[in-house]
């Protein structure tokens, strides 16, 4: 949209490139794209250095993390901050700044009620598809992997979730032809499989579809995985042979416990037996099931804890969970719904602009101690390049010792190897090390 108005784009990812000061001298504005935590904890590392780089360039930030940081955003410098859908805000604020009228640092239009007319991204200012995170095959073989967004938003409102103070139970479909076309230029860049970041890939779920036939028609070649949360994977079960003969190899699943207070407080709108029902139905469709977790809550006891793990064992899911999964912690982000849960905010600390968000504490320290030993371990698993079966045993053995319990032997069969992306990405991920060395 921006080219088209005219506008000259170069485009820096920090997760692959370095910042460089020739393509930021110039630069009139730097736009800084805020679409998930750990873009938000890199692009306040590399605030000063843009600023120092850029000193005349107006600063913005857009995406779902710019409006809930907001206010600490604005006090890093950034003069301008769009919310979830600022294509149209962009071009405006461009114009402004072409028109050498003067710029106002406050009052930027908001996107949140206004329609955008969907178009085909531009990717030539990204880095080669082939540097990005891949598709690796159990027997090991990987494939080139593209990105394509057909929705936006999420008409859930589970109160964990960075989607919904920004899209509050809202969300919208991109026209078929238009992903259909994005897809088309990532197949001609390499791309064997596609991975849909729509919130919820059955939100819509004959858009959702459509989507799938498409790209199937189009490509029978290109495999494809998608998010899709625990009540539609039970509510549209008929619909996941078709997805499978379209190319689905996996699904992503937001779990996040399996103890039912803890999801009813989450307001997930399933229960730990839905669960086990997911599991089943994706199996018998022949779509592997990569189910995600919010391990550690305030609401998580070393029993409960332990339950997760038995749970994954008796469902044979080890192999398909990173075992990162097995230490992520509640962070509760600026505007978070589970603010308004009552009494919820009076157990936090005040926000803590490094971690971004709350900081909160365990009623049990052995819980908080389990997690930060855990994270430890973890880290160390990923390093030696541990199996994911190993990582685990490890993890079941330190959780047992944390509740004073001797840990079961584990059964010989724990799961079978899933297809999955080369880099766990997930929201509330920090940044890697590498990823911050690039300012
Ligand atoms: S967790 Fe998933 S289903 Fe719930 S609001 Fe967020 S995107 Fe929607």
């Amino acid at each position: 949209m921006l080219k088209r108005a005219g506008f000259a784009v170069r485009g820096l990812d920090l997760s692959l490139e370095k910042l460089d000061p020739d393509i930021l001298r110039d630069a009139r504005l730097v736009a800084i794209y805020l679409g998930m935590h750990t873009a938000t904890r890199i692009a306040i590392e590399a605030l000063p250095r843009i600023r120092q780089l850029a000193p005349q360039a107006r600063l913005c930030a857009y995406g779902l993390y710019a409006p809930m940081n907001a206010a600490l955003l604005r006090s890093l410098g950034v003069d301008s901050v769009l919310d979830g859908e600022p294509e149209a805000a962009l071009v405006s604020l461009c114009r402004r700044l072409r028109g050498d009228a003067p710029p106002s640092a406050q009052g930027e239009p908001s996107t949140q009620a206004r329609r955008l007319r969907f178009t085909v991204p531009d990717r030539s200012v990204l880095p080669k598809l082939a540097r990005y995170a891949h598709l690796v095959l159990p027997d090991g073989s990987t494939r080139v992997a593209g990105f394509a967004e057909g929705s936006r938003g999420c008409k859930h409102l589970c109160r964990h979730c960075p989607v919904v103070p920004v899209y509050q139970g809202t969300f919208r479909a991109v026209p078929v032809d238009v992903v259909l076309q994005d897809i088309r230029q990532q197949v001609e860049d390499g791309a064997r499989h596609i991975s849909f970041g729509d919130p919820d890939f059955l939100n819509g779920p004959t858009h959702g579809l459509r989507l799938a036939r498409a790209l199937h028609a189009a490509f029978p070649e290109v495999t494809f995985d998608a998010t899709i949360k625990i009540q539609h994977l039970i509510d549209h079960a008929a619909l996941l042979p078709e997805l499978r003969a379209s190319g689905c190899l996996f699904l992503t699943s937001a779990v996040e416990a399996v103890d039912d207070e803890i999801l009813r407080l989450l307001d997930k709108n399933h229960d730990s037996a839905d669960f086990d029902r997911a599991v089943a139905l994706t199996r018998a469709a022949g779509i592997a099931l990569a189910p995600t977790f919010v391990a550690f809550t305030p609401w998580t006891t070393l029993e409960g804890y332990l339950a997760l793990l038995e749970r994954l064992v008796q469902l044979r899911l080890v192999e398909s969970v990173p075992p990162v999964q097995l230490t992520i912690r509640l962070l509760v982000p600026e505007g978070s719904w589970l603010l308004a849960l009552p009494g919820f905010k009076d157990g936090l600390m005040p926000f803590d602009p490094a971690l971004l968000g709350y900081p909160w504490q365990h009623a049990d320290p052995r819980v908080d101690q389990l997690q930060r030993n855990l994270q430890d371990l973890v880290a160390r698993s990923e390093t030696e390049k541990r199996a994911r079966r190993d990582a685990f045993a490890a993890v079941w053995r330190m959780a047992h010792a944390a509740a004073g319990r001797s840990a079961p032997a584990l059964p010989e069969h724990l799961g079978t190897s899933i297809p999955r992306l080369s880099e766990p990405w997930y929201c509330c991920a920090e940044p890697t090390a590498q990823q911050l060395q690039s300012f």
